[in-house]
């Protein structure tokens, strides 16, 4: 195993990990442990090369830390990238050396799935550190308790919107219906709210169709969708000069990742009137349910942490109006707060 120490003002520790004889070559980013290790997924993607995967796995490591401290968990922020074809089937001998990376790091960094990666990838990182959550064995596909968080950002939107947070009724315009995104129009129809959706594969709105009686619409003219509620359950970058001055409804909620084009665009939904829950407060589902296996929680205390995302979203949303400023930049600091404070027991 080669490990190359990289400095980089602001991070704790940056190593790029390459064992070459298994075609191992990864970038392990520790930006913050101030509230604990620094929890963050491994991401397996084909960079073009070394230095944009050492950009993703900074970017990705810092957007933990905030994830984390908003979220309240006591975790740090940190991210690992792969580079390579995330389809390749020799993934025990990768998956392994990326364990030993893992393990060379002393527990300042605790790994898990993401984009590339999956449960069955976390096994084999098991064999070689405990520094691991996400495995199939313990806590399973974390997507439904993602979508059970982003729905209770939903009601906590509604709540601020319009005084109370029965869905009943409201329409929603869903983008996506993968693992989470399904899984929240479930929770969605269940709730009594009529769904609008969209996804590139047609099978998937058949299904919505069939099953939860939901309106297809096409995948361009989601963002102007006749709808309360306008949920991205798929890319990033949505929310952008082109989309936002086309959106009529009131409220932006959903998993997405980045949903943001760049930061501005939090201002510009401000200044139309549109609530919009930031993204990684809304999405935390998926790093709370890590609790059970790193933090050794319940399943109801999980549960119960997922559920308070609500109360977060509605102290981002007081927070916001009261200092005249985005919701996203709200939820920014509220997460810088919590750095600065010890997380609870
Ligand atoms: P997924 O790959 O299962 O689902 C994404 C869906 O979006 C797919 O059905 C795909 O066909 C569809 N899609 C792609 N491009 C589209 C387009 N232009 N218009 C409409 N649909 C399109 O992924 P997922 O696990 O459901 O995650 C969805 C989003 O939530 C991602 O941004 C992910 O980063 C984020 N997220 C997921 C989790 C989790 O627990 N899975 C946690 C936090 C954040």
């Amino acid at each position: 195993m080669e490990l190359i120490e990289i400095k980089v003002d602001g991070y704790e520790r940056v190593v790029a990990a390459s064992e070459k004889d298994c075609g191992y070559h990864a970038v392990i980013a520790v930006h913050n442990t101030l509230r604990g290790p620094a929890g963050g997924g491994t991401r397996f993607w084909n960079y073009s090369s070394q230095d944009e995967a050492l950009k993703d796995a900074l970017r990705l490591a810092q957007g933990m830390t905030y994830k984390n401290a908003l979220a309240g968990m006591p975790l740090g922020g940190g991210k690992a990238v792969l580079i390579g074809d995330n389809r390749t089937k020799d993934r025990e001998r990768i998956f392994r050396a990326h364990g030993r990376a893992v393990e060379s790091l002393g527990g300042i960094y605790i790994t898990a799935e993401d984009v590339g990666t999956d449960p069955s990838d976390m096994e084999h990182v098991r064999k070689e550190t405990s520094h691991v959550a996400g495995l199939a064995s313990v806590t399973g596909d974390p997507s439904p308790i993602t979508a059970r968080g982003v729905f209770r950002a939903i009601q906590a939107a509604g709540k601020y919107r319009w005084g109370y947070d029965n869905l009943s009724g409201k329409k929603v315009a869903l983008q996506g219906l993968g693992h989470v995104g399904y899984a929240l129009a479930e929770l969605l129809h269940q709730a009594g709210a009529h769904l609008l959706v969209s996804d590139v594969d047609p099978a998937k709105v058949e299904r919505a169709v069939a099953k939860l009686g939901a309106s297809a619409v096409a995948s361009g003219e989601i963002y102007a969708a006749e709808a309360d509620i306008f949920a991205p359950c798929a890319l990033g970058g949505i929310l952008n000069d082109d989309t936002i001055p086309r959106l009529r409804a009131g409220v932006v909620a959903g998993a997405a990742n980045n949903q943001l084009l760049e930061p501005r665009h939090g201002e510009a939904l401000r200044e139309r009137d549109i609530l919009y829950a930031p993204d990684y407060a809304a999405n935390a589902g998926g790093v709370i349910s890590f609790g059970i296996a790193c933090l050794h929680w319940t399943r109801e205390e999980m549960l119960q942490k997922v559920d308070a995302i609500y109360d977060t979203l509605l102290r981002i949303f007081a927070l916001a109006e009261k200092d005249g400023i985005a919701t996203s930049r709200a939820a920014d600091r509220l997460a810088e707060e919590n750095l600065r404070r010890e997380p609870a027991a």
